[in-house]
């Protein structure tokens, strides 16, 4: 006999399934060598979460966030998803929720991209566009209007993730490291849009004591963003008006899941820096990223550099968290970066000069 409750029950099995199913068929994402040769005793390392299906580092998140859901009762067959994002985020869990037969809602900020509308729409989510400052409000009240469930990646990032193992991203990439010349990086560098991959980083760190004493995570950060102010500060109510031109990182609040207390350090960098690496980045590795994994990538090398300065061997890790395909018409338009008011000349002359 099967009542309103086991069926329900047997919806989450069989939902679970799905979910495993898809990591079943997929393959963890590479760990790629770079070889600069003005770096001889230094090592960049980048994992490259541009590979996942849904194309971007928060297929992780977003299979971690319906795990939190189903797990904690809020997920049922009838459940609509809401979320508020413009961007990857949407993307991946609508791929999720196209897996598991719901319906999925991106409360999204007017003048979102078209492209990015479109890559949430073609795995069956719907969009609703409002004002910038409302996103938050406007996705709790769609929730509770359609009693459906807002996933809420800002709040609950670091803590849906396992930060201990279950092959989180930690786990992978130090893993990956382990035949490498320097298997214990000195840094680990990541940009925070939720925060919650660097809180997952951060905790593995500590929780691996031969890490613990070895390695450190370093935090990027663009223009336009409270997360560096607030960890020299820890001040919460900080608030900034403009919203980062760097997609996936930078927030104009501190978010819930952005945890200080495991960063070691915070380097802020100039989007104007940030493009110029992925245009450099691009002649090393012959294809394109977004614009974080250049956030990314000029710290890692500022880091680099000063090792190479002090006489330290060892290897700097950090992600591509999305591929340069989504940005075609922004970062890899000169147009757009003219009205913009970017200037990339001089940060890839920089750069150009530091690593040859
Ligand atoms: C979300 C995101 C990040 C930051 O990751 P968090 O875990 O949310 O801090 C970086 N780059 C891109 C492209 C992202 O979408």
């Amino acid at each position: 006999m099967i009542d309103g409750i086991c069926a329900e029950r047997l919806w989450v099995c069989e939902a679970m399934r799905r979910i495993q199913a898809d990591f079943n068929r997929s393959a963890d994402t590479h760990l790629i060598k770079v070889d600069l040769p003005a770096f001889q005793e230094q090592t960049l390392y980048l994992k490259d979460e541009s590979i996942h299906p849904s194309g971007s580092l928060k297929h992780r998140l977003a299979r971690s966030l319906y795990l939190y859901g189903l797990c904690n009762g809020r997920i049922g067959p009838d459940t609509v998803i809401v979320e508020s994002s413009s961007g990857s985020t949407a993307v991946s869990e609508a791929y999720f929720a196209k897996i598991l037969g719901l319906r999925f809602i991106a409360v999204v900020p007017r003048g979102t991209a078209q492209s990015k509308l479109d890559q949430i729409r073609f795995y069956g989510g719907e969009t609703r566009a409002v004002e910038a400052a409302d996103i938050y409000r406007e996705a709790e009240r769609t929730a509770e209007e359609l009693g459906g469930y807002y996933m809420d990646q800002f709040t609950f990032a670091e803590r849906a993730t396992d930060w201990r193992g279950n092959n989180n991203i930690a786990e992978s990439l130090f893993a990956q490291l382990q035949l490498e010349e320097h298997s214990l990086p000195e840094w680990v560098v990541m940009s925070a849009g939720t925060g919650g991959t660097s809180a997952t980083i951060g905790r593995y760190i500590r929780y691996r004591g031969d890490l613990s004493a070895k390695t450190r995570l370093c935090v990027a950060d663009p223009e336009n963003s409270v997360f560096y102010d607030h960890f020299v500060s820890r001040d919460p109510a900080l608030r900034i008006a403009t919203r980062s031109r760097i997609e996936g990182i930078g927030r104009p609040r501190v978010e819930a899941s952005f945890q200080p207390q495991v960063i070691d350090r915070m380097m802020q960098v100039a989007d104007a820096a940030s493009i110029a690496t992925i245009h450099w980045l691009e002649g090393i590795l012959g294809r394109k990223c977004g614009g974080s994994t250049g956030t990314n990538v000029w710290a890692c090398l500022h880091l680099m550099a000063e090792m190479r300065e002090a006489g330290r061997t060892g290897s700097v890790v950090t992600l591509i968290c999305d591929g340069g395909e989504r940005y075609l018409d922004t970062y890899y338009d000169d147009a757009w970066l003219q009205a913009q008011g970017l200037d990339i000349s001089a940060p890839l002359a920089w750069v150009k000069r530091l690593t040859t």
